[in-house]
Parts: C-alpha cells; structure tokens; sequence
C-alpha cells in the first residue's frame, strides 16, 4: 500500500522533500483500514500535516481501502500502537470542545497523523491556540545579523501587544523564521497573559475558512472568530493576492481588531509595496506599524542555528561537520535543518557517530540536489509566478510593458544562470532573434543598477532559483 502511495507522491513532490522526507518511511503494517507507516524519528511526524491532501489524493487514485495514516517512530511500537482514550487519530467527534485540540496534539506527540478526510467539525477549530508549534519559542530563535532588526520588534510586540507596534509586517524570503518569529510572539503573550486569545492563521487558511463559511452560511461565525481575538498572528499574506473577497474580509477584521486596540502580526514573502494584486487600503495598512524584514543567515548564524537545533535532539555536532552543512547548504534555514535531521537519522540508523567523513557521504545527494541545474523552463515559471503572469505570455508577441519587463527579466536571469546560448534563450522565448536577447539583458543588467527594487526581486528570484 506505502509503497503505492510513496510512488504517486514521488511524482507531485520536488525531489529534495521527498528525498528526504518520504523516502526514509517505510510500511509497517495494516489494522482494518488504518494503515501504519514507519517513520525514522519524531522529526518525521509534520509530513503527516504536510502532505495529508496528496496521501489522500493518492489513495483515492488508488482505489485503496484506506481511512487513515498512522506514522509511528520505532520507540512506539508499531503493532500496539498508543490509541488515546479519545481516539487519538480517530477522527475528531463532533459537539466536543476540545477535541480537535487533543487530536491535534495526538498528532505531534503520538506521531499519529490523520489523511483522511477532515471531518467538518475541525475544519472549524476554534481552538486556535492549539495552532501554535511547540518549538517556535524565542528562546529557540537564533538572532544573527539578518534577523536582529526582526527579533527585537516581535520582542517588543511581545511585550507590549498592540502598545508598540501595531501591525508589525515581517517578510523576507522561505524558510528565513517568519513563522517562527511571529508564533514566538503568541506564545510569549499567551506566557505574560494567560487569557489571552491568540489566533495563527495562514493567508491561506484564512480564504480557505471564509470561502467554507460563506458556503455553509456561517459568515457570522467566522466573523466572531477572527474580530474578537487578542493577538491575530496572520502568516503568508502574500496569499490574499487576487482574492478580493477575502481580501475585503480581511479589511475589515484589521480594522476591528485595530480599532479595539488588539494586536495585529503580519507575515509575508515581500514587503507590501510589492504586494501586488491587493488593494490599496489594505496595503497602506500594512505600513501603518513597523515593517521588518528578514535577511538569510550569515555563516556564523547558520552555524548556530545547527547547533541549536542538533542540542534540543540532544546530539552532539562536532563543529567541522556543523561548518560543512552551514558552507553547503544555502541560506535556507529550512533546509539546513532538514539537512541535519537527514543527517542523524542516517548515523542512527547506521549506528554511527556523526564525523565530518560521514556527514559529507551523507549529504552528497542533498547538496548535490541542492546544485541542481537551472533550465529556461525554471526560470520562466519562477518570474511568471513572481509577476502573476501565465508562462505562455513570456513567450507570446506582445510588447506591453507589463509583459516585456518580466520577459527581459526573464532572459537576463537564463544568460546569467544557465549555459544557454543568445540563439538558444531566443528560441525558447517564441523565437527571438539573438540581438532581441542581448538587448534585453543588456538593458536589464543597466535598469538593475539603478533601480533598488528591481535590484531585490531579481535578486529574490535568483535565491529562488538556486
Ligand atoms: P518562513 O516562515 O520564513 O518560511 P520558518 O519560520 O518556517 O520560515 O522557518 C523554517 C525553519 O527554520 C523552522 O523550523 C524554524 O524553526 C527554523 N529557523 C529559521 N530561522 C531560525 C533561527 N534564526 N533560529 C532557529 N531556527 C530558525
Ligand atoms: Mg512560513
């Protein structure tokens, strides 16, 4: 069956993720409909959450009988596998308060996660506190140069909720600590003041709810929700872009929460003046408060943010192997870490001690994977996305400026990160004669210079890239 299943995930998955995250699972075994699956170490547990949509795509592709995931590390015995009295993984019963709570929890500490269908009761969990990761504590937090400026104001947010800065708009690129930082200000409040209602909600999550609510006539509801919390911890804004519903909703809710003086934190991939496809309104909201921004990690913060993470799965790190992963592994702390927990889960399995021999036999696949060659066609999705735009528009005959900067932009990123040929970038962009091409790149590399903001999203674009 996990096998099946691992097959169709393989496809959907980039490589890197399943690599490290799906491939190390293996079957343990089946009970009635639940399916068991091993997996290495607790760390493994969030793929459960992460990838509940695919897995049930996938058995539903399949035709599999199946109802449930249960991911068991080898301490937990697969085969009696620790049901709570509440049923764990069983699917959540209704009318009862806290129970999305406890099956939420059941799914980090059982390492028991549910793929079946979500029943509508927890579609609507209002418990939202029980949203918050443990682990994102400040304390855990490594400040370096990059997010010193960030650290301090959600620090002061902290303490002085809707008193210092309000909202405070974080944004910088993936896996930089956004989330991170902006769950260690609800955990904070929620420390300092018991009663306090914090709310973690992704842009996401967000239209997802109201879009549900609308069709289930609970507006009301939802409304309740999101306008009567202490501290509204909104993550991946970015999300709203296009979404005029939501994003009208969500005008609202921001102005009753600051009107009531109640704390707004905003989380985002670019600052909001590069928001585009939001309303004014909205945007001019954004910037009422602190805008903070995230830089990736410098050498040294890498290091410590290894170091860190390997103390709390109390594994020692030798210092070589900690410089290696943070030499190799780019600016992405999500991926650092995921190199590490690769990285232990592979000397426990091998019954090895991490040395700096192991750790580079280890990793070579990640960091190999992580080198991976930049096509046109990358380059194209990635500036279509960033721009809103459709691939095809990259390539058609349309001179408007809204389409001829992406393109310029994107052919000046192909000259700069591929092999490719003048003739070859022309080719793949609608048959561009070559001397189109060098002067696209040729005014690019100039507007580059001088413009700061192009200067970042080409920048952006080139992170994302590699
Ligand atoms: P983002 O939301 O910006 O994409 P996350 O907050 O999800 O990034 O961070 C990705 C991972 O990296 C998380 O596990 C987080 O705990 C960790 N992380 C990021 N920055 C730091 C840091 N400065 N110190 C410790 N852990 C960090
Ligand atoms: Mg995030």
């Amino acid at each position: 069956y996990w096998v099946r299943i691992l097959a169709a995930l393989e496809k959907k998955i980039n490589r890197q993720s399943y690599e490290t995250w799906l491939k190390p699972t293996r079957f343990s075994h089946l009970e009635g409909k639940k399916l068991f699956v091993r997996i290495p170490s607790a760390d493994f547990q969030h793929i459960g959450d992460r990838y509940a949509d695919l897995i049930q795509e996938a058995i539903d592709n399949l035709g599999l009988d199946v109802e449930t995931v249960v991911f068991t590390t080898p301490e937990q015995d697969p085969r009696a596998p620790k049901v709570r009295e509440d049923g764990g993984f069983a699917p959540v019963p209704s009318h009862s308060q806290n129970a999305p709570k406890q099956s939420r929890q059941g799914a980090l500490t059982n390492g028991v996660a549910q793929a079946g269908p979500m029943p509508e009761q927890s579609r609507f969990d209002w418990n939202t506190a029980s949203q918050l990761n443990p682990k994102y504590l400040f304390d855990a937090f490594v400040v370096g140069s990059g997010n010193q400026f960030a650290t301090a104001a959600a620090q002061a947010v902290a303490e002085r909720p809707s008193k210092a800065y309000n909202p405070l708009f974080l944004y910088g690129g993936v896996g930089m600590g956004k989330t991170h930082l902006m769950q260690a200000i609800g955990h904070d409040v929620k420390r300092r003041q018991g009663h306090a209602s914090i709310c973690y909600v992704s842009g996401e999550k967000f239209t997802n709810e109201m879009i549900d609510c609308v069709r289930y006539q609970k507006m009301t509801s939802f409304r309740d929700k999101f306008r009567t919390v202490d501290v509204l911890l909104i993550d991946d804004i970015q999300f709203l872009a296009g979404k005029e519903r939501t994003q009208e909703e969500f005008f609202h809710t921001f102005n009753a929460l600051h009107e009531s003086m109640k704390q707004i934190v905003i989380a985002s991939d670019r600052p909001p003046k590069e928001l585009a496809d939001f309303e004014d309104r909205l945007r001019s909201r954004f910037e009422w408060g602190l805008i903070a921004d995230i830089q990736p990690p410098d050498l040294e913060t890498k290091v410590a943010i290894l170091q860190k993470k390997a103390e709390s799965e109390q594994t020692a790190l030798p210092t070589d192997v900690a410089l290696f992963i943070a030499s190799n592994v780019r600016t992405n702390v999500r991926e650092l870490e995921g190199a590490l927990v690769r990285l232990i889960a592979w000397c426990s399995m091998h019954g090895v001690e991490i040395t700096l021999a192991v750790a580079q036999q280890c990793l070579k696949q990640f960091i190999d994977t992580q080198v991976r060659k930049i096509t046109i066609e990358t380059i194209q999705r990635t500036v279509a996305e960033n721009f809103g735009m459709r691939v095809a528009e990259l390539k058609q005959k349309n001179n408007s400026r809204q389409i001829v900067v992406p393109r310029q932009i994107a052919m000046y990123l192909a000259k700069q990160l591929t092999e490719a040929s003048l003739p070859e970038i022309g080719r793949q962009f609608g048959g561009k004669h070559h001397t189109t091409v060098m002067h696209s790149i040729a005014k690019i590399d100039e507007q580059r210079r001088a413009d700061k903001d192009l200067n970042r999203t080409i920048n952006k674009m080139m992170e994302t890239l590699s």
